[in-house]
């Protein structure tokens, strides 16, 4: 059987992250990445908003705050040194009425307390100097809030750990591990369909909608331990190119209490359009189809703050899926990124519940692994 230093499960933007850090800083170690699909980012990573967030939103002293704001400035900076495309265009959170323009001033706070200390916040006036087109009482204008394109991150990431002689095996789908003397014993299918196994020191599943199950393969009980995922999905409408002109930033609401999104926004795109999304509602297994019949939501919230949208303008374009470990009612959960030393599994790292500000904070949870791993652990 193979021996390995490290294993890395899920070839999303978390996983290449991890595995580029990872083989920088343990450059004598043996790291493979074991990815079902065909190629990396088929999954969550490539079904998502693009945002490169400044960190307002989430609670204060939470990973999400900590690894987003740190992440965003590791992320700009990553992009400028590997030319990764971005625009840093700055984004409006916009207030319909005065009861709205007051919890601005709470997110405004919030923001504050996050490290988030460019924020604005600015009078209708302001707003209508800023967005013509957008109607709005007040809002919090966050410069640092960009759009990035996340194939070339993850492309660029990807050739860092193979220059740094990972071996990235894709098709190949994790089923079953087992604990040994050494670490683990991965099995895994091949592309042919065979099984064949290798044993590991460090495991670290960034299985993304599976990473419960990865989780459980190891014997957690995901439900005591709060690893089990509900999936959340979120669907985007593309708006009619003719409208792509009429706002240059970023447009988001007030978000909801519970954060299970943030609120039906606009994005662009790096090529200008502009596009409505996502929502947010629990499914039981994942299906990437977009529901025609919810143009009209989407045409009654945004409408609300873009009084120019008509509702022919909307055609149906994508959806993701949100790895939520934060079921329907229930309080907003922090990402989960775990060294299991203390469940009887030394080396094993899982990253659950892995869902926005993912993406930007991709490159800050790297890091964060990196620092659980010592290099006593893999000799
Ligand atoms: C609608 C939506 C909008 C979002 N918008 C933003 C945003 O604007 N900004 C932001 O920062 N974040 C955003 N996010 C969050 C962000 O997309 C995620 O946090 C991030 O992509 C998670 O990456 P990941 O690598 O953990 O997961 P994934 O991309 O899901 O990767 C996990 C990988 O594991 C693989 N895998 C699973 N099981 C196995 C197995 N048994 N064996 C081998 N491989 C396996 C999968 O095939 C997959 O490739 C959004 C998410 C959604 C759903």
């Amino acid at each position: 059987m193979e021996k390995i230093d490290m294993l890395i499960i899920g070839a999303g933007v978390v996983g290449l992250a991890i595995t580029a850090e990872l083989t920088s800083k343990f450059e004598d170690s043996t790291i493979v990445l074991l990815e079902k699909h065909d190629s990396f980012g088929r999954e969550t990573s490539s079904r998502n908003s693009e945002v490169i967030h400044s960190g307002i939103y989430y609670p204060v002293g939470s990973l999400k705050a900590k690894l987003c704001v740190e992440g965003k400035k590791l992320l700009y900076d990553f992009c400028n040194r590997r030319k990764v495309p971005y625009s840093r265009i700055g984004k409006l959170i916009v207030a319909k009425n005065e009861q709205e323009a007051k919890q601005l001033e709470t997110l405004f706070e919030l923001g504050r307390e996050n490290g988030v200390t460019d924020l604005e916040i600015l009078d209708r006036k302001q707003v209508t100097l800023m967005e013509p087109n957008v109607k709005a009482e007040a809002a919090i204008f966050s410069p640092s809030t960009g759009i990035i394109d996340s194939h070339v991150l993850m492309e660029r990431l990807e050739s860092i750990a193979k220059q740094n002689f990972a071996l990235l095996a894709y098709e190949h789908e994790v089923k079953e591990i087992h604990r040994s003397n050494n670490g683990y014993v991965v099995v895994y299918r091949m592309p042919n369909g065979d099984e064949d196994r290798l044993e590991c020191r460090i495991v670290v599943n960034c299985a993304g909608l599976n990473s419960d199950t990865i989780a459980a393969m190891a014997g957690i009980d995901i439900d005591s331990a709060g690893y089990r995922i509900f999936l959340c999905k979120g669907e985007y409408f593309s708006v009619n190119d003719s409208k792509s002109n009429m706002v240059s930033h970023l447009i988001y609401p007030v978000p909801h209490a519970n954060l299970e999104g943030l609120g039906i926004h606009v994005t662009k795109s790096l090529d200008g359009r502009i596009r409505l999304g996502p929502n947010a509602f629990y499914v039981d297994k994942p299906d990437y189809d977009v529901n025609r019949g919810h143009a009209e939501i989407f045409f009654n919230s945004a409408r609300e703050f873009l009084p120019f949208l008509e509702l022919n303008d909307l055609e149906a374009d994508m959806s993701g899926i949100r790895p939520k470990i934060q079921g329907p009612g229930d309080p907003v959960k922090d990402f989960v990124i775990r060294h299991e030393a203390d469940r009887g599994l030394p080396g094993f790292i899982n990253l659950v519940g892995i869902e926005s500000p993912g993406l930007t904070s991709s490159l800050s949870i790297a890091k964060m692994v990196a620092d659980m791993i010592k290099h006593d652990d893999i000799v």
